[in-house]
C-alpha cells in the first residue's frame, strides 16, 4: 500500500492520524494479525468532516452536471474493479466470508453500486415544473443534502459502504466513511480506489474507528446526512442524538426474517436454495432467513432436509472455493453465538445437527452449522438476531399462522417464500410486513429498494428511493404575471 499504519484517507491524502491508538485487524482463520489502521479519534472526525463540508461548499462537486460526476463514478468503478481480487480475499481473510460469496459480494459489488448509480443520475430529473393549486407554476428541485456521515458494521463492508457512497456521490454529497475496525484494511483500497480515480479532494474520506469516532461523525455540526449500517442497538443510539438534532437519517438495522416453505413447495429444492438464504456469510447475515416455517404435516421432512443441508456444509478455509462455511468474524463473537446455542437447549428446543466447534479445525473462529427443531416462535432462538450458522425450524398449521409467524417479529427486513405457485406465493409475499422477500430464492438488488419494517430500520437504500434518501427539496414558486 501507498501508506502507512498511521494513515487516515482525509482530503484526497494520506495523512497522519491525531490518534495514537493503533487498530490490529486480525484474520478470523489463522487469528494472527494481518495488518494495521489508526483508530481514529474526535480530532481525526474533524478533519474529515472538514475536507468533505470544503468539497461541497467550495468545490464545485455538487455544481458538477449529473453526467461529470457519473464520469467520476464510472472511473472510481473502473479503480475498484482493477482491485476485485485484493478487496475479495482482504475481506475473507478479516471476517472468515466464504471466498465464493466474497467475490461477488465485496470484489465487485462496489463498482456494481458505482455503475447503478452513475446510470441513474444520468437520466435523474433534479428540476420539474409543476402547475400550482394556486395559480403560477412551481419548480420542484432536488437539491444535495451535504456532507454524508456513512457508517458501517463488518460483515459485507464493501457492498454494505458503497451503498451509501454512490447515491450520495451521485446526488452530490461529499462523504466521510468510518468503516468498522474490523474491516478497516479492505475500506483503505476504496480510498486507494478512489485516489487512483482522481475523485477531487475531500469528496470522499475515510475513518476507520469504533464508537469515539462513530459518536463524533454523528453528531458532527459540519454533517448534514447520517446513513447508518449495523446493529438495532446501536441504531437506536444514532437515532435518539440525530433526531435531537433533526439530523435526517438512514438506519439500517437488524433481522430475524422467516423462510416460509408452503406444503406444495418441492422440499429438496426449496431446502437446497436455504444454503445461500438462510446460511449466508456463515450467518452473519442481516437478511439471513434464520427462521423456517414448514407446514406442520411435513415438519419432519423439511426438518430432516434442512439437518441433512447443515451437515453437508463444507467447513474450512473461507479462501478454499469449495467452502460453504467459514469462521465468524471473532472470538467474542463466537462465545456470543455459541451463549445462544447453550439457550436453545436450555428452553427445550431440539438440536438436529451442529452446536459446537469443528473437531478439525484448532485455529480460527469456527462454529458448526447448528439447527434447532421444535421451535415455539417465543423462544429467544427465535426472536434474537444470532449473527451466525445457526437455524430454528418452525411448524405452521395452515397459511394464516404463517403469515401471524411471520410478521410475530420485532424485525423486518427480509424473507422468503418457497412455493410450487407464484400466484400463490407472490399473496403471502403480499401480507408479510417486510421490506424486501423473494419467492423461491432471496437475492439483494441495486434496483430493488431495502431496508426495513419495524426494528430493523428506517427508510431505504437501493434503486432511486436509496438516492432520493441524499436530496433536499427545494419550491421554486414561478412569478404568476407572464
Ligand atoms: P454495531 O452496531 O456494533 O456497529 C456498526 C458500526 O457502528 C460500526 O462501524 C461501529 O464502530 C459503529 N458504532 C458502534 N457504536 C456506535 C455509536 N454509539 N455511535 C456511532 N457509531 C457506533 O454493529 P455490528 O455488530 O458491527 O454489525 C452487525 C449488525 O449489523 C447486525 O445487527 C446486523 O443485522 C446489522 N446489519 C444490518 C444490515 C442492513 O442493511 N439492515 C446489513 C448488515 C448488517
Amino acid at each position: 500500500m501507498s501508506h502507512g499504519s498511521s494513515s487516515l484517507f482525509i482530503g484526497g491524502q494520506w495523512v497522519t492520524s491525531h490518534s495514537a491508538e493503533v487498530n490490529t485487524v486480525i484474520n478470523a482463520t489463522t487469528e494472527e494479525a494481518m495488518g494495521r489502521t489508526p483508530i481514529a479519534d474526535a480530532a481525526d472526525v474533524d478533519a474529515a468532516v472538514a475536507a468533505a463540508r470544503r468539497a461541497f461548499d467550495g468545490t464545485g462537486w455538487s455544481d458538477l452536471q449529473p453526467g461529470e460526476r457519473a464520469d467520476a463514478m464510472e472511473r472510481f468503478a473502473d479503480e475498484m474493479a482493477k482491485r476485485s481480487t485484493l478487496i475479495a480475499e482482504t475481506v475473507t481473510a478479516e471476517n472468515g466470508m466464504p471466498i465464493s460469496l466474497s467475490v461477488g459480494a465485496n470484489g465487485f459489488s462496489g463498482a456494481g453500486l458505482l455503475r447503478y448509480y452513475a446510470g441513474l443520475i444520468r437520466e435523474f430529473p433534479l428540476e420539474e415544473i409543476r402547475a400550482g393549486d394556486l395559480p403560477g407554476n412551481i419548480l420542484v428541485r432536488r437539491e444535495p443534502l451535504g456532507v454524508v456521515a456513512a457508517l458501517v458494521p463488518w460483515n459485507y463492508p464493501q457492498g454494505l459502504a458503497m451503498m451509501k457512497i454512490a447515491p450520495a456521490l451521485a446526488a452530490g454529497c461529499t462523504v466521510v466513511l468510518k468503516p468498522a475496525l474490523e474491516t478497516a484494511l479492505d475500506a483503505n483500497i476504496m480510498a486507494e480506489a478512489a485516489a487512483a480515480a482522481g475523485l477531487p479532494a475531500g469528496v470522499f474520506n475515510v475513518v476507520p474507528g469504533g464508537v469515539e469516532a462513530g459518536q463524533a461523525l454523528v453528531a458532527h455540526p459540519g454533517v448534514d446526512k447520517v446513513s447508518f449500517t449495523g446493529s438495532t442497538a446501536t441504531g437506536r443510539i444514532i437515532g435518539e442524538v440525530t433526531g435531537r438534532l433533526l439530523r435526517p437519517v438512514t438506519l439500517e438495522l437488524g433481522g430475524k426474517s422467516a423462510a416460509v416453505i408452503l406444503d406444495d413447495a418441492d422440499i429438496p429444492a426449496a431446502v437446497a436454495g436455504l444454503a445461500d438464504v438462510s446460511f449466508p456469510n456463515n450467518g452473519q447475515t442481516c437478511t439471513a432467513n434464520t427462521r423456517v416455517l414448514a407446514p406442520a404435516h411435513r415438519y419432519e421432512e423439511v426438518l430432516d432436509a434442512v439437518t441433512d443441508l447443515a451437515r453437508s456444509m463444507t467447513v474450512g478455509d473461507p479462501l478454499d472455493p469449495a467452502t460453504a462455511i467459514g469462521p465468524v468474524v471473532s472470538a467474542r463473537q463466537r462465545e456470543r453465538i455459541e451463549g445462544y446455542i447453550a439457550t436453545g437447549r436450555g428452553e427445550g428446543a431440539r438440536l438436529t445437527t451442529g452446536g459446537g466447534r469443528p473437531a478439525h479445525l484448532d485455529r480460527g473462529w469456527f462454529l458448526e452449522p447448528t439447527v434447532f427443531g421444535d421451535v415455539r416462535n417465543d423462544m429467544v432462538i427465535a426472536r434474537e438476531e444470532i449473527f451466525g450458522p445457526v437455524i430454528a425450524v418452525i411448524p405452521f398449521r395452515d397459511e394464516n399462522e404463517a403469515v401471524a409467524l411471520a410478521n410475530d417479529s420485532d424485525y423486518g427486513l427480509a424473507g422468503s417464500v418457497w412455493t410450487g405457485d407464484t400466484e400463490r406465493g407472490l399473496a403471502l409475499a403480499r401480507r408479510i410486513r417486510t421490506g424486501t422477500i423473494g419467492i423461491n430464492g432471496y437475492r439483494v438488488d441495486n434496483a430493488a429498494p431495502f431496508g426495513g419494517y419495524k426494528a430493523s430500520g428506517l427508510g431505504r437504500e437501493n434503486g432511486p428511493e436509496g438516492l432520493m434518501a441524499f436530496f433536499q427539496v427545494k419550491s421554486v414558486l414561478l412569478p404568476t404575471a407572464t
